[in-house]
């Protein structure tokens, strides 16, 4: 039976300043829970939590709330908004930081309200491992917890890191976080050492690449959508994640087989935002252009049935 579940996500909201090859953008709409938020919402409820400054528009909030987004949880603090600055290669496919603010976000402890305590789906966006355990202190055990992290905090906070891990379902980070994590470099052995350490999924994504779900079934691979153009590779990874669980979160319930469904949705929600710059596409997308671009997924993969060993094998 189908039955649409909130989503809550908890991380930063953001403005970004972005240097592409192509030109540059200052201000930007961003933040890890933005991306996860408006991918999430267009497939279940979604309740927000997390920390803007005086700057950050009304006009933002009322296009997130237009979309199902419940904001009751976020906060709006004295002072300015998160921000961060990046630069792209001119292959888009890595970045440097180029600058940190943390303004507000220096001081956030995430506030769980009441009428959200009971939120079935849980994505803890990349923020401090502690302040993600005490997002976990404060709801009831939801069905799914899922979690990102990054090298800052693989690197410098492994105590609160750990007890992060042992508390979540399914960690979701990109394959050079997999190896710092794990501390080897090929992927599989990464992956078992990683889901020792607790979570019982992990998906580790490779950008262009696709991303890779690791569990007690095995493997499963889901591509990344080839585009003609991408633009800006900002908040993929969150998009990702907000899709996934905002599909799983659309059925109300967990299982690997809807795991590896999600994986696709995820895909695509990565795919689009990478469109345009910030969450422009993002904010566009309909679930037409999501059906259609489930579509051409499956036109990418479909090979039409079992694969016909037997007239090779027959072969002489
Ligand atoms: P992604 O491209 O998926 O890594 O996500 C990029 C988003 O993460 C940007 O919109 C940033 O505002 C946000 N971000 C960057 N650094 C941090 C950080 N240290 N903590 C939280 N959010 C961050």
């Amino acid at each position: 039976m189908k039955e649409r579940s909130p989503v809550l996500i908890v991380g930063s909201l953001a403005f970004d300043d972005l240097e592409m090859p192509y030109g540059s953008f200052k201000d930007v709409v961003g933040g890890a829970a933005t991306y996860s938020s408006i991918a999430a919402s267009l497939l279940a409820p979604v309740r927000l939590v997390g920390i803007i400054g005086q700057d950050f528009e009304q006009k933002t909030l009322d296009i997130l709330a237009a979309r199902g987004v419940d904001l009751a949880g976020v906060e709006r603090a004295g002072g300015k908004t998160f921000r961060w600055a990046g630069r792209y290669s001119s292959d888009l496919v890595t970045r440097e930081t180029l600058d940190t603010q943390l303004n507000v976000f220096a001081d956030f402890r995430p506030k769980i309200p009441e009428a959200y305590r009971r939120s079935p789906f849980v994505l803890l966006g990349n923020i401090h491992p502690a302040l993600q355990v005490e997002v976990l202190d404060q709801v009831e055990r939801p069905e799914i917890v899922v979690a990102d992290t990054m090298n800052f905090w693989i690197s410098g906070e492994r105590a609160a890191l750990g007890e992060m891990l042992r508390r979540v379902d399914l960690l979701v980070i990109n394959d050079e976080e997999a190896r710092q994590l794990a501390g080897c470099h090929n992927l599989r052995r990464a992956a078992t050492a990683i889901r020792a350490l607790g979570p019982r999924w992990l998906i580790v994504k490779r950008g262009e690449h696709g991303a890779l779900l690791f569990d007690d079934l095995g493997m499963f691979f889901v591509p990344a959508y080839p585009l003609e153009d991408v633009k800006d590779p900002t908040g993929a990874g969150d998009s990702f994640a907000g899709g996934l669980v905002g599909y799983l979160a659309s059925h109300g319930h967990v299982s690997e087989r809807l795991l590896r469904r999600a994986m696709f949705f995820a895909s695509a929600m990565g795919s689009f935002c990478v469109e345009d710059v910030g969450p422009r596409r993002l904010l566009e997308v309909r679930k037409e252009d999501l059906r259609r671009r489930l579509d051409a997924f499956v036109h990418m993969i479909d090979y039409g049935g079992d694969l016909p060993f037997a007239e090779v094998a027959e072969r002489p």
